[in-house]
């Protein structure tokens, strides 16, 4: 048929939908799940900017409408209320798969977040499966579980706990690694697999309970930043930005993964109370709480595999990028204040 692109043929095709190449050659239509949330809407930003239409798939579980409502009326951006969980009929070249709860204080009280992770990746691979879209998979570092080896490089397996309160999401997003080399290799699947480190900037949820969000909530309110445990566990934080560069890098590129995303700067969570009070109060105090069950000690990545193949790497560091998200904060908290009275 003349102006049908044989990409698009399917076991379910119906001669609906049907796209003149002309089109689709001069831009590309992404999915991106997830992309109401704080990563999610940051990438969309840039394949928005670079040109392309895209259809966000989110629940808004996690995510706001407020993350992508100054795109709402752009041609280019659709927005659909879904949960990945279910099977969904889309035609597009590419799907950065993001969907999923990423903080522990969210993951540990669902019962969703497996799900999510098995049921969710298996409908966004057996889509790409059918129209011979590009996938890629946003996985964790968490996968390394608590490491014993230090700096984390891709080629290590991991120590991970089965079966305690953290595995729903670490576990999840092993077996969407195992699934997405299936369709790879048994479906011949175009995917890319990139493992997250810590992520912060603007559009964080403020209430998410991870460690950036919760000391920046907390120094602005005038609270004292919560350190759990000796607070001498290490993490190594990457700034939004960077980590969308290197998604967008990682997709775009002939090389499947997995990748380590994140900023080899590791900090411990001492360390990083100094840096927020340094950062937005001088006078910002902390107090010690009990630590979680099976909270890793230590994280770093190694991050040569993307320097050297993606030719990729963080610009931002922990001091430039925590100012880049306070006002975004003290915006959003300032507003709560003033919806509850205060
Ligand atoms: P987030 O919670 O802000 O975003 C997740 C988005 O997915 C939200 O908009 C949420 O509503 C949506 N979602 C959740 N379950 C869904 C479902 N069943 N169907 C449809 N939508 C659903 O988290 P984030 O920090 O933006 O993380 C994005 C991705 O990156 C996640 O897959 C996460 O595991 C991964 N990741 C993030 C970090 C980080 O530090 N931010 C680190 C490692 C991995
Ligand atoms: N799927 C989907 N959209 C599609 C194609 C498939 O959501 O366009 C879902 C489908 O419902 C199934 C999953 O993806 O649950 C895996 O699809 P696949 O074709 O690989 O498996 P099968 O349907 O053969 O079990
Ligand atoms: N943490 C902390 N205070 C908080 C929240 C978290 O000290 O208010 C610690 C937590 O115990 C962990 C580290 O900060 O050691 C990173 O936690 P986060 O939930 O941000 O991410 P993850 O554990 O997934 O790396």
């Amino acid at each position: 048929v003349v102006g049908y692109d044989e990409n698009y043929r399917s076991k379910y095709h119906n001669g609906v939908g049907r796209v003149p190449v002309g089109i689709r050659s001069k831009r590309k239509r992404i999915v991106v799940t997830g992309g109401a949330g704080f990563v999610g809407s940051h990438l969309v930003d840039k394949l928005i900017a670079r040109g392309d239409d895209v259809i966000v798939i989110d629940n808004f579980f996690t995510g706001r409408k407020e993350n992508v409502v100054h795109l709402s009326g752009n041609p280019r951006f659709e927005l659909i209320r879904h949960d990945v969980v279910e099977p969904i009929l889309l035609e597009v070249d590419q799907i950065y798969h993001l969907a999923c709860p990423a903080s522990p204080v969210h993951y540990k009280s669902l019962t969703h977040n497996y799900k999510t992770n098995v049921m969710g990746t298996l409908n966004m691979l057996g889509l790409a499966k059918r129209i011979g879209a590009r996938f890629l998979l946003t996985s964790t570092s968490e996968v390394y579980g608590d490491p014993l080896e230090h700096p984390q490089k891709e080629t290590y397996w991991g120590h991970v706990n089965p079966i305690g309160v953290r595995s729903c999401y670490d576990e999840g997003k092993r077996t969407a690694e195992t699934l997405t080399m299936d369709y790879h290799r048994g479906a011949g699947v175009e995917v890319r697999i990139a493992r997250i480190f810590n992520t912060y900037g603007p559009r964080m949820c403020l209430d998410d309970g991870r460690v950036v969000s919760n000391f920046v909530s907390q120094a602005i309110r005038k609270h004292p930043m919560t350190v759990y445990g000796d607070g001498k566990q290490t993490r190594s934080f990457q700034y939004v930005s960077d980590l969308v560069d290197g998604l967008v890098a990682l997709m775009e590129s002939e090389h499947i993964g997995p990748f380590n995303l994140g900023n080899p700067g590791e900090f411990t969570m001492l360390e990083l109370a100094e840096v927020v009070k340094e950062t937005i109060d001088p006078s910002a105090t902390i107090e010690f709480k009990e630590n979680t069950a099976d909270d890793p000690h230590k994280r770093k990545p190694d991050i040569s595999k993307a320097k050297d193949l993606l030719n990729w790497e963080p610009k931002i560091s922990l001091r430039e990028g925590l100012p880049l998200m306070v006002n975004d904060f003290r915006n959003r908290i300032l507003n709560e204040d003033e919806g509850k009275g205060n």
